[in-house]
């Protein structure tokens, strides 16, 4: 089996109809390329860049910043990368930061809410990412979007270091895609306006989930809501992709979902482009596409979505994609 899959490492990754899709890496430091690459990942579709600002006294500099992001994009050579801005507060604190003690942190002061508030650190971040675009294919996202004036104003501080830039004489990559990860339900319902405004969309189902549930995603008590095939998980997952393609945008996920084998063909039937996942999924995910037929998971999903239960979903899928 091992070796069956190892064989799979340099394949693009298509259903036994054609139909190709992206299978790409979740990373949290440049550390992480090597066996993201090794497990065959065509890219990195999530670059969580905490680990930057996590475990050490102060902020990171543009140039430490800069050197973690120009690193990721070289080793990746030209394929896409999608770095995620800062996604600090809810579980995840910074002592050095002096953040308020929150009752619900999940709801809470972070990721885009924070860095909006604390523009110095999140200029500084851009500009580092801005600066590491010569190197490689960078796509840009932001974390935790709930309104259009959240992303239009993300983009215009991005706009204004980008001018700064070329002004200072870098060179700056004039092909930078930017896009968000639709993690809140507010999001995903207005996917079509934010569609006419972002260049992709990257679905958090892991905080996706916890806020179209109400349950913690951390808290064990309720964690039998968590439930990736609810059907109303679902149907936002369909609305957004079918939002993205309305303008010609393309859909991808970076939540735990993506390389889960229930919800891959699901996902493929609803037209996913891209699965982000950890990189030993990778290759069992190509595997698995391999087997299916894009048609048949398509003509399946208005079906798989009329079901009323997560169990539903699964048995669904059981018997009809997973023998
Ligand atoms: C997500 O919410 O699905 C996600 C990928 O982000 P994180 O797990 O870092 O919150
Ligand atoms: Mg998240």
């Amino acid at each position: 089996r091992e070796e069956e899959l190892q064989q799979l490492v340099d394949d693009v990754s298509t259903t036994k109809d054609g139909h190709e899709v992206e299978l790409a890496a979740n990373i949290g430091s440049p550390k992480d390329i090597d066996v993201a690459l090794a497990n065959g990942a065509e890219g990195i579709g999530l670059f969580r860049t905490e680990f930057l600002y996590m475990d050490r006294d102060r902020l990171p500099t543009e140039d430490e910043q800069f050197q973690a992001y120009s690193e990721v994009l070289e080793k990746m050579a030209g394929r896409p990368v999608v770095i995620r801005t800062l996604d600090i507060g809810g579980d995840k604190d910074l002592p050095y930061l002096d953040l308020p003690e929150e009752l619900n942190p999940f709801l809470g002061f972070r990721a885009i809410r924070l860095c909006l508030e604390r523009t110095d650190l999140f200029r500084t971040q851009l500009r580092a990412l801005l600066r590491a675009s010569a190197y490689g294919n960078l796509k840009i996202m932001f974390p935790m979007v709930a309104t259009l004036e959240e992303f239009r104003e993300a983009k215009a501080l991005l706009e204004e270091e980008r001018q700064n830039l070329l002004g200072e004489g870098h060179e700056v990559s004039g092909s930078i895609e930017v896009g968000i990860m639709v993690e809140i339900p507010s999001t995903a319902m207005i996917a079509d306006q934010f569609a006419k405004e972002v260049d992709f969309f990257s679905i958090g189902t892991n905080d996706l989930i916890q806020y179209t549930m109400a349950a913690d995603r951390m808290n064990e008590n309720v964690s039998y809501l968590y439930q990736p095939y609810h059907p109303a998980v679902l149907r936002l997952i369909e609305r957004v992709i079918l939002a993205a393609k309305a303008e010609g945008k393309w859909t991808g996920m970076c939540g735990e979902m993506a390389g889960d084998t229930v919800a891959i063909p699901v996902l493929l039937g609803l037209g996913l482009n891209e699965f982000s996942m950890s990189a030993s999924s990778i290759l069992e995910a190509r595997a698995q596409l391999k087997e299916l037929s894009y048609k048949e998971t398509k003509t399946a999903s208005p079906k798989i979505l009329a079901q009323s239960t997560n169990e539903a979903v699964k048995e669904y899928v059981q018997e009809n994609f997973l023998k």
